[in-house]
């Protein structure tokens, strides 16, 4: 184990109150792409830019491509919870992590059995009736897979993901809980985001303590602030100290 793992765990080890805020980064070891890393949507070559496609205009006047895109996504094969996903949620089975604080909207931290995750963009996997509100999963409407537009079974309005588009707000109740989360945080370990996406990124201001620790491939704004920093690939370094901690 590299010197700095060792320190990650002794420091896990000596907390009881862990935070972890993440983002895209945290899945790309499950197959999904992050936005901005080397191998990011944002450095391919695309009809429609993703910004204009996860935005709320957009969504609200071509609602097929953001379901082309999402079609997409979950078709790959294996797109399953990772080691880091699974150590996380070991951790709080152990009573040391009190929340996962998350911009991913694939809902992998839950399906590997974490309990306490505030998603900050919201959850693909979850809809909502833009005509008359009615909630569903992904699981209702097949078409939404194929990637064809659902539409609401009693008022036919379209049927949207419970995400939060580029353009719309965060829900203030989900912010609330995570600036709470990080302020009483005896340690926050940050992953997997280029913390460029404001005001997400801004929430990691509120922690107080002196165990602050950035697992990320390539450097952040936030890295001159670090305690800790970890270039190797996050699940790598979370199955390396499994059994450490
Ligand atoms: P980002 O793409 O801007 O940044 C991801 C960062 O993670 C990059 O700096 C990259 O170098 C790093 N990284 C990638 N794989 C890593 C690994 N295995 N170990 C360590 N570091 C790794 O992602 P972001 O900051 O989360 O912002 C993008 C926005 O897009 C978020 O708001 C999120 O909602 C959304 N998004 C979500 C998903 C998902 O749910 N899986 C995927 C893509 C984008
Ligand atoms: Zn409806």
């Amino acid at each position: 184990m590299s010197d700095d793992a060792s320190t990650l765990a002794q420091w896990i080890d000596g907390s009881h109150d862990i935070v972890f805020f993440g983002g895209a980064g945290v899945s790309t070891e499950s197959g999904i792409p992050d936005f901005r890393g080397a191998k990011g949507f944002y450095h391919q070559e695309r009809e429609i830019p993703l910004e204009r496609v996860l935005s709320i205009d957009f969504f609200s006047a071509c609602p097929g491509a953001y379901y082309a895109w999402f079609a997409e996504q979950t078709a790959r094969e294996g797109v399953a919870p990772n080691a880091a996903h699974r150590f996380l949620a070991g951790l709080e089975r152990a009573g040391k992590l009190k929340a996962v604080v998350t911009q991913n909207i694939d809902g992998l931290h839950q399906a590997a059995g974490s309990k306490r995750v505030l998603e900050l963009h919201g959850n693909w996997t979850r809809l909502e009736c833009t005509g008359c509100g009615a909630r569903s999963t992904i699981d209702d409407f097949d078409e939404a897979r194929a990637g064809r537009v659902p539409h609401c079974p009693s008022c036919s309005a379209v049927v949207r993901p419970d995400i939060v588009f580029y353009g719309e707000a965060l829900d203030p109740a989900t912010l609330e809980g995570a600036v709470l989360a990080i302020a009483g945080a005896d340690m926050l370990i940050v992953g997997g985001t280029s913390l460029a996406v404001y005001p997400a990124a801004g929430l990691i201001d509120y922690y107080q303590g002196g165990r602050r620790v950035l697992m990320n491939a390539t450097p952040t704004p936030y890295d001159g602030r670090a305690d800790l920093i970890i270039r190797e690939p996050i699940g790598r370094v979370f199955a390396q100290i499994q059994g450490h901690v």
